[in-house]
């Protein structure tokens, strides 16, 4: 409250000091909080942009910085939002739904033994 004057901060690296902020709370804030650029990485678009194989990363912090790399800054906010719905209905961790995937002939399924 002091250090800020009760001001939540925007940026990822203050958001970062705070007690119980990793890097994906601290995109989600400047990107919805403050409109600024961010990527916000959970679980679904980590698994899914390395199911593509457009990443190759082992954890969502790699996939944050991977993305920061090779992504269009344009998508950069809405990539969460898209591949959250997306990882809950279709592309599931357990046996995803391939067969009804719109995006299924630029996907390299790497690592997807099994599918429906
Ligand atoms: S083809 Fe399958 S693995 Fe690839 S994005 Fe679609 S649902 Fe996911």
């Amino acid at each position: 409250m002091k250090e800020y004057r009760g001001r939540v901060p925007d940026s990822i690296e203050e958001l970062l000091k705070l007690k119980g902020v990793g890097r994906k709370t601290a995109n989600l804030v400047v990107t919805r909080g403050y409109n600024k650029p961010g990527i916000c990485v959970d679980t679904h678009v980590h698994r899914i942009t390395n199911r593509w194989g457009y990443v190759k990363t082992k954890t969502p912090e790699g996939t944050e910085f991977a993305l920061r790399e090779k992504l269009p800054k344009r998508y950069w906010k809405e990539i969460n939002g898209l591949l959250v719905a997306f990882g809950q209905g279709i592309c599931r961790p357990q046996s995803p739904f391939c067969s009804r995937c719109s995006v299924s002939k630029y996907c390299k399924r790497v690592g997807v033994k099994r599918w429906r």
